[in-house]
């Protein structure tokens, strides 16, 4: 039997469309199939009904072995026994607890692993989209059931969320209503002044990543098309400041290994020199670019695995947090 804890109850919001994910980077051609129901702002009434309907047939699905073709091969695909003690029953209840905000693409860097750069170039997705009324609404049927699982997470998916013009307003309804992890992707180049208060007031677990990717202004212009390494620097040394005795576990700073680009022993250094000695930082996140990942159906050559491995034991020795994210996560070393 087969089950994914996002299928059941994760709910990624496009800018046209509900997903059942963010994640189905394994398996790009598919992803448009990942699909739920069509909906593009709080014009369109969402039928909740319908929603779970949707999830329970997958899901029921799984439990006999079918699976969706956008799950093949995904690392988060959970075998389990028919005769095992947890059956995952409250897979078929109709929650969410997992919400992932990709409704929206502006952002001001260009790097050049990102997707949402891809739907830029063709489609900018600015709008305000009435995020909030969509949320508002989700916690007070408390669909988003935060009873169910007070470890619901929304999470910032797509575009830069410190330019939405409703992020202090996310942020504030979020607090409002008891929601404690919110996980925020920013490229850092604006720090927020709401982020760096709730750091501080510590009603809420923001956690944050900033995928730095370089130890040197010269090769982070190579990955963000922006010359901002500087301005980046500035807000992670305000967020650890500001996250204090927490900032272990909420400031994680990410470095996106990308062939030919910066693949070298000697950044990581670069970067591990400016993070730890310099910033303060106390957490580094590890990750293989993904297009180049998928193109090499995640063969990853033994260079890379070495890059990975001197990474991990130089933060382990150092006793520095360290993660491999999604595709260093899946790569066996
Ligand atoms: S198995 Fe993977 S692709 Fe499928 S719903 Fe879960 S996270 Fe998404």
């Amino acid at each position: 039997m087969y089950r994914c804890k996002y299928l059941a109850h994760g709910l990624y919001i496009s800018y046209d469309c509900f997903r059942h994910c963010h994640l189905s980077i394994h398996a790009p051609e598919e992803r448009e199939n990942n699909f739920i129901v069509n909906y593009k702002g709080p014009n369109d009434k969402v039928d909740w009904d319908l929603v779970f309907a949707k999830k329970k047939e997958l899901v029921e699905g799984m439990r006999k072995g079918e699976i969706p073709n956008f799950c093949k091969g995904c690392h988060w695909l959970e075998e389990f026994d028919e005769n095992s003690p947890e059956q995952y029953l409250s897979d078929l209840d109709s929650y969410i607890d997992m919400i992932w905000l990709g409704h929206f693409n502006e952002c001001n860097a260009r790097c050049l692993y990102c997707h949402a750069f891809e739907l830029l170039s063709r489609k900018s997705i600015t709008k305000d989209y009435g995020v909030i009324t969509l949320l508002q609404e989700m916690f007070e049927k408390k669909i988003y059931n935060l009873e169910k699982n007070p470890d619901a997470n929304i999470s910032f998916a797509h575009g830069e969320p410190t330019l939405l013009q409703k992020f202090n307003d996310i942020m504030e309804l979020c607090e409002k209503y008891g929601n404690r992890n919110i996980a925020l992707y920013t490229n850092g180049i604006l720090c927020s002044d709401t982020v760096e208060k709730m750091l501080k007031n510590r009603k809420s677990d923001v956690n944050i990543v900033i995928s730095l990717d370089s130890g040197s202004r010269e090769v982070y212009k190579k990955v963000k098309f922006v010359d901002k390494f500087d301005d980046v620097c500035e807000t992670i040394r305000r967020y650890v400041i500001a996250a204090g005795d927490r900032a272990k576990f909420s400031i994680g700073i990410k470095y996106i290994i990308i062939p030919k680009i910066n693949d070298t022993k000697e950044e990581i250094d670069k970067f591990y020199d400016i993070c730890v000695n310099k910033l303060g930082v106390k957490y580094l996140i590890a990750d293989l670019e993904e297009k180049w990942f998928v193109r090499h159906n995640g063969e990853v050559p033994e260079y890379y695995k070495d890059l990975l491995r001197y990474f991990k034991k130089k933060c382990e020795d150092n006793n520095i947090r360290f993660i491999f994210f999604d595709r260093a996560l899946v790569t066996e070393l």
